[in-house]
């Protein structure tokens, strides 16, 4: 299998070829082609022209006929793409076929939503009007990262093309033959103009900085770590450019005496370990009501210890591999140290002892307790499978451990008392606060972070926005 580019309308060979590996087994899937600078500044160039012609930026219904196509060509793929998400990424399959889902949905949104870019007029005094035009922003570049290529591709790329920006996507080199894979039934379609959408793929990060700094570039959105969205932030600095950033998170779970502790331990767990702690908005901390602390550390414990790692196409797979080798062992020392330094250690994970997991990137799940939540384990972001367990005492006291953090992407409440769940909801610092569940995501709700997790939103009518500028129009016609 081989992924190239696709530069203004052609696919292209790059500078060799670069292995993609399947992070359970270390087994080669295939190759993409290596890019950089280079292919960043033709693919640049190249929407920039294509942003320029009518065609594209001025004909909301083309595109609602590209993204249907585009959707349509992609069905009968679903059982494929999920497939070929797990090996390159190694997620559970169940979690590839609902990514691979929730993807397709969302192009249908924002194929619905093409068609809606409406302005206003105004009479602001008599015969003079000023009337609010929604124009497209220019050319959008999107750096992906690997974690949820699917959604995390679609929840970009869709609402930019929506507006009417021409864009340049660059996936993370570890999923690039599956972005590759999404993408190509848009990229083959004789309806789309040339380099109206633009995708090169790199293993470092050159052309993705070239995406950053230039001012042919008007609006750049990154999904990724807050260290890298902040250097992207000065780079983007002096073009003035948009930024949509979508950044790292320290999501707590806070969770009151009245809660049914057994009957949800199970759910934590599993939000705690979606992408093997992969995600932003993966649970991080437990805040428990001190009188269920002791009940919630053996109901966690078990939770977390019963659920199977293994291949993610194994059906009784529950925990994948981290992405590489790499990633495996530095969050494992971070974990490790976390271990080393807590105030009680309920569950000691690690590289598993399991032969037939020796290959992969494997990390058993690990729980800790904890007191002081300015702990560092308790502040950074730490992208595994790691569960930090504390206990507050009344409401007030849960939401400022909850909010003592830099972080501001997302939270949940566990409780059945109703006027406290909202009342606590409004009190948190995050973008999402989910009531008695955890992890939900939809194409129509809108995502993003408070403080340190990001700027601007994805998902929901909020993202189109991002990708657009509105320009006021006056003119003075008399009256009759
Ligand atoms: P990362 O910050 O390491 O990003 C890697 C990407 O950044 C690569 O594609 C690389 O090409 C690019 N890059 C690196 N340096 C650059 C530079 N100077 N200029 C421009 N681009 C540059 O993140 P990661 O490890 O790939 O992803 C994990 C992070 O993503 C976690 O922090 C997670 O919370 C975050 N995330 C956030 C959301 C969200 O919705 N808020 C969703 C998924 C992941």
């Amino acid at each position: 299998m081989q992924a190239r580019h696709f530069i203004n309308g052609e696919w292209l060979h790059g500078e060799g070829w670069v292995d993609s590996l399947d992070p359970a087994t270390g087994e080669v899937l295939g190759a993409f082609a290596e890019g950089g600078e280079q292919q960043a500044r033709a693919a640049v160039d190249a929407a920039s022209l294509a942003f320029n012609t009518p065609q594209w930026a001025q004909n909301p219904r083309l595109r609602q006929q590209v993204m249907l196509a585009w959707a349509a060509a992609l069905e009968p793929r679903r059982e494929k793409l999920a497939h070929l998400l797990t090996r390159e990424n190694g997620k559970p399959l169940a979690q590839s076929q609902g990514e691979v889902g929730g993807a397709l949905s969302e192009i249908l949104y924002y194929a619905g939503l093409t068609r809606h870019t409406p302005g206003a007029a105004m009479e602001v005094a008599p015969g003079e009007f000023s009337t609010m035009f929604r124009e497209p922003a220019g050319v959008a570049g999107l750096i992906i990262p690997w974690n949820a290529p699917g959604v995390l591709l679609i929840r970009a790329l869709a609402p930019a093309l929506a507006a009417g920006c021409a864009t340049v996507v660059k996936p993370a080199p570890q999923t690039a033959l599956f972005n590759a894979a999404v993408m190509a039934p848009l990229l083959e379609q004789k309806a789309l103009p040339p380099g109206v959408v633009n995708l090169f793929m790199e293993s470092g990060h050159a052309g993705a900085a070239h995406l950053v700094a230039s001012p042919k570039v008007d609006v750049l959105s990154f999904t990724g770590s807050t260290a890298t969205g902040t250097r992207i932030m000065q780079d983007a600095a002096p073009t003035m450019k948009k930024l949509s950033l979508e950044l790292g998170g320290k999501s707590c779970c806070l969770v009151f005496e009245d809660a049914d502790i057994d009957a949800i331990a199970p759910k934590l767990a599993a939000a705690a370990t979606i992408i093997s702690g992969q995600q932003c908005t993966a649970a991080r901390r437990v805040l428990v009501q001190a009188s269920r602390l002791e009940q919630m550390k053996a109901a966690l414990s078990a939770a977390l210890k019963a659920l199977p790692l293994g291949h993610g196409l194994d059906a009784a797979t529950r925990i994948g591999p981290l992405i590489d080798r790499h990633a495996r062992d530095q969050v494992g020392a971070r974990i490790q140290e976390a271990q080393d330094s807590c105030d009680q250690v309920l569950l000691a994970g690690g590289i598993p002892d399991d032969a037939g997991l020796a290959d992969g990137a494997f990390l058993t799940p690990s729980l800790i307790h904890h007191r002081d939540s300015g702990a560092f384990f308790c502040q950074e972001e730490i992208f595994g499978p790691l569960l930090v367990l504390e206990a507050f005492e009344d409401e007030a006291d849960a939401v400022a451990r909850a909010n003592h953090t830099d972080f501001g992407l997302s939270a949940s409440v566990w409780t059945n008392h109703g006027a406290r769940a909202l009342r606590v909801a409004r009190a948190l610092r995050d973008g999402t606060v989910w009531i008695n569940d955890h992890n939900k995501l939809f194409a129509e709700a809108e995502t993003g972070g408070y403080r340190k997790s990001g700027l601007g939103r994805l998902h929901g009518y909020d993202a189109l926005l991002d990708f657009t500028e509105l320009k006021h129009v006056y003119q003075s016609v008399g009256t009759v």
